[in-house]
């Protein structure tokens, strides 16, 4: 049974690798990204409060992102195990997930924290912006202010996890492939 989560910061790889290892592993991908990019286009509740955010490249509010979280993971295809992309983002996001999971009794079983040095991650983002990926947050400066609040929010949570037996760190420089590999070496080791 995998309960695991996907570290790493902007441009690192992350929603790729998630999705590729959800189709190898079949557990269902849960990315409060997506769900949060959805609510902004249905237009509802939800996403009328987290556009403002995303579209500048800071976190939604913990509550918000918590609670969406929380409901996702009472759905019944995440009984038998779920990939969380993006999510927990903050340290208080890493508790609540703690106190949410221990209420499931299903804790969480591996911690994949994707690294990627700092010049390679702004060379992707960049290119990402570039290209027009269509997602309304991948301009220059949003990227740059995204990596930022990586550093100074997220960057904390591998500490949560670093001591817990469950924390792989993996090198995610290289081809989509070998990168998989590796992670897939590192949940098996
Ligand atoms: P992502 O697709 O994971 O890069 O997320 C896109 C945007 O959604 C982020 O830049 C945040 O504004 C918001 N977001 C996604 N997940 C979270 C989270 N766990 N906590 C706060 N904001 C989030």
């Amino acid at each position: 049974m995998n309960r695991m989560i996907m570290l790493g910061p902007p441009g690192a790889g992350k929603g790729t690798q998630s999705i590729i290892l959800c189709g190898k592993l079949g557990v269902p991908h849960i990315s409060t990204g997506d769900i949060l990019r959805r609510a902004v286009a249905d237009q509802s509740e939800l996403g009328l409060k987290a556009k403002e955010f995303m579209d500048s490249g800071q976190l939604v509010p913990d509550a918000l992102v918590i609670e969406l979280t929380k409901e996702r993971l009472a759905q019944p295809d995440c009984a038998e195990g779920f990939l969380l992309d993006g999510f927990p983002r903050t340290l208080a996001q890493a508790q609540s997930l703690d106190a949410m999971l221990q209420e499931l009794n299903a804790p969480i079983t591996d911690v994949v924290d994707l690294r990627v040095e700092e010049g390679v991650l702004l060379e992707r983002i960049k290119g990402r912006a570039s290209a027009g990926s269509g997602r309304s947050d991948d301009s220059l400066e949003v990227a740059a202010e995204r990596l930022k609040v990586y550093w100074a929010q997220t960057a904390p949570v591998s500490g949560y996890y670093r001591d817990s037996g469950k924390y792989r760190e993996v090198d995610g420089l290289g081809a989509v492939e070998e990168v998989t590999e590796r992670i897939l070496k590192s949940l098996n080791a």
